[in-house]
């Protein structure tokens, strides 16, 4: 209250509800991460300890430095992700001036998926691309590609090996662009759903620590939906499996012609 005038006062008041769950909200964070962080260094610094005080022989220096490495590697991927948030929370969305061919995000999508499901599934997943027809979608080629391996690599790493995936692109008759992944996995139970975007948040901690996940992947996914005025949804049934997805406004998806195709390269205005 400020008093000003002859015996007025002025009363100010201000909503500070925003402020304090930014702050909670940065406070959590910052737990979360040390928290992440906390166990890997542990375990690295336990094995420095016993390499440094115990003579071993051979064989178990061997087993040890293999998990030392492992926990080297999931402290990387932890900082690579974050640096992944960073970037797309500080940086202006993509434009829609470039135009990518849907194909050219799906080949090397699949490619990869094809590798980590030979690397973690014996035998490894049935691995379907469902391409239909031609078009180009306009975005961050890497943001989308970072979207579309977190979702591809997330289905092979929670469904069981020799498990079904199916994943694409289409567009749908609203006019929006939609990329899919449906796994054959073991489902999402309903209330876990609306909490998957959170920084952190798992459902199967353990199968995510063995497979070298780091709790960020849907949280970067959603951000790059939104980031391209899109949207991030999931499905899922337990015991039979999800399907995620994104999808991109009309303004974002354009049909390619046949005659386009056979072009080598086309620009904005040969579009219709
Ligand atoms: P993580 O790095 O732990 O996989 P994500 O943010 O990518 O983190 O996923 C969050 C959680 O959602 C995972 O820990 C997992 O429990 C669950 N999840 C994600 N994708 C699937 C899927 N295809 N099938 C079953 N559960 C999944």
């Amino acid at each position: 209250i400020h008093p000003y005038g002859k015996k007025r006062k002025l009363m100010l008041t201000r909503d500070v509800t925003a402020v304090e769950l930014a702050d909670t909200m940065r406070r959590d964070f910052v737990a979360n991460v040390s928290h992440e962080i906390r166990t890997p260094l542990t375990v690295l610094s336990g094995f420095v300890e016993t390499l440094q005080n115990i003579p071993v022989n051979e064989t178990d220096r061997n087993i040890y430095l293999g998990m030392m490495s492992q926990q080297a590697q999931r402290m990387q991927m932890l900082v690579s992700d974050l640096l992944t948030l960073s970037r797309l929370e500080g940086s202006p969305a993509p434009g829609e001036g470039d135009w990518i061919d849907i194909e050219e995000l799906m080949a090397p999508a699949v490619q990869e998926t094809r590798a980590l499901s030979s690397v973690i599934a014996q035998p490894p997943h049935e691995i379907t691309q469902v391409s239909e027809i031609a078009f180009s979608i306009s975005g961050s080629k890497s943001e989308l590609h970072s979207a579309m391996s977190n979702l591809l690599s997330n289905a092979v790493r929670y469904t069981a090996a020799g498990g079904a995936i199916r994943s694409g692109w289409h567009l749908r008759s609203d006019g929006w662009a939609e990329f899919f992944v449906e796994d054959s996995g073991p489902g999402i139970a309903a209330e876990h759903l609306p909490r998957l975007t959170e920084r952190f948040y798992r459902v199967d901690r353990s199968r995510s620590r063995e497979t070298g996940g780091t709790g960020l992947g849907l949280a970067i996914v959603k951000h790059v939906a939104q980031r391209h005025g899109g949207q991030f949804n999931v499905k899922s049934t337990m015991g039979k499996g999800s399907i995620f997805s994104i999808s991109l406004p009309p303004s974002r998806a354009q049909q390619i012609t046949p005659a386009q195709q056979a072009l080598p390269a086309f620009s904005e205005s040969t579009q219709d």
